[in-house]
């Protein structure tokens, strides 16, 4: 067998028996995901993918954020994203009501309130082709088409009061200079779209490569914007233990509620993992083992003297 493949075949049987944590409770369609589903993929800059594992497609949930965020920079540019959405960690909960006193803006992109101003941000003057340019832009870091989850999406809708309320007070503030309910259900969409830990792996590859495509070559945002978006998840990435992440793992990465997680190891790899029960935090907790298996295995830490 192939060294890398028996390497990562035995990372993932390692973490196979761990069963803490659980699945996320507060979406129904997440409450009922098998919670034993397991898998692992890398992709490297010579668009070499290795997946391992459940093959199955998941939702992305806030892994679209750091995408978003980066089709929101190439679009309108730096200084003028920063305008809505800072760049700090917020030390709160992900769902937090948390906004910048005076101004309301979120304090990052990779929080809820941070992602739905992000959203806003995309050009679109309706609903439907907001979630559309976005899915569509999420699919160009896929390399292919990617669909919506019409079931979680309607599950989210129907639940997602918290962040109806967020949209509406970043309304208030001028953070979202459109209407706030067109706005959040394009989040809603941009959340269930449906993708593989190989889709994850060559996304996360994207922005470890500087916005290049590992397979298709597309440059799908700039270097600049890849560069931007990896910095923002090395401080943000793990909710408000991205600082613990750090020093264990060491490597630019982020998480959603279905169990999803993708690291970076800029230049080398990007890393898509998925097991849907998580921690307290909202991480997955054998995502979690196996990055930090592997990060000490092929000796990844961002950090690490050479
Ligand atoms: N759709 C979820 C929400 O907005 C995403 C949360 C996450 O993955 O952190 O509540």
């Amino acid at each position: 067998m192939d060294p890398v493949r028996e390497m990562l075949t035995s990372v993932l049987d390692e973490v196979r028996g761990e069963d803490a944590g659980e699945t996320a409770q507060y979406i129904p369609e997440l409450a009922s995901a098998d919670p034993d589903r397991l898998a692992l993929a890398i992709a490297d800059p010579h668009g070499r993918r290795i997946a391992l594992g459940d093959e199955d497609p998941f939702t992305i949930q806030s892994i679209s954020k750091p995408f978003v965020f980066a089709l929101a920079l190439d679009a309108l540019g730096r200084d003028e994203v920063l305008r809505h959405v800072g760049v700090e960690p917020s030390g709160e909960p992900f769902n937090a009501i948390s906004l910048e006193e005076g101004t309301g803006r979120p304090a990052n992109p990779l929080i809820n309130a941070g992602a739905i101003a992000t959203t806003g941000l995309i050009p679109g003057p309706s609903a439907g082709e907001r979630a559309a340019r976005i899915v569509e832009g999420l699919s160009r870091f896929a390399g292919r088409t990617l669909q919506v989850d019409e079931e979680v999406y309607a599950s989210e809708a129907s639940t997602g009061d918290r962040n109806r309320a967020l949209a509406h007070l970043l309304r208030s503030y001028g953070v979202i200079e459109t209407d706030p309910h067109e706005v959040v259900e394009a989040y809603f969409r941009q959340c269930s779209v449906l993708v593989t830990v190989a889709d994850l792996a060559v996304m996360a590859g994207t922005l470890a490569f500087g916005g290049r495509h590992p397979v298709t070559g597309e440059q799908v945002v700039s270097a600049r914007t890849a560069r931007d978006v990896v910095s923002v998840m090395t401080s943000c990435g793990m909710y408000d233990a991205s600082g613990s992440w750090l020093i264990r793992v060491g490597l630019p990465a982020k998480s959603g509620v279905s169990g999803g997680l993708i690291a970076i190891s800029p230049s080398q790899f990007g890393v898509g993992v998925f097991s849907p029960r998580l921690d307290e935090y909202g991480n997955s907790t054998r995502g979690q083992r196996l990055l930090e298996r592997l990060s000490d295995a092929l000796g990844l830490h961002v950090f690490e003297q050479h």
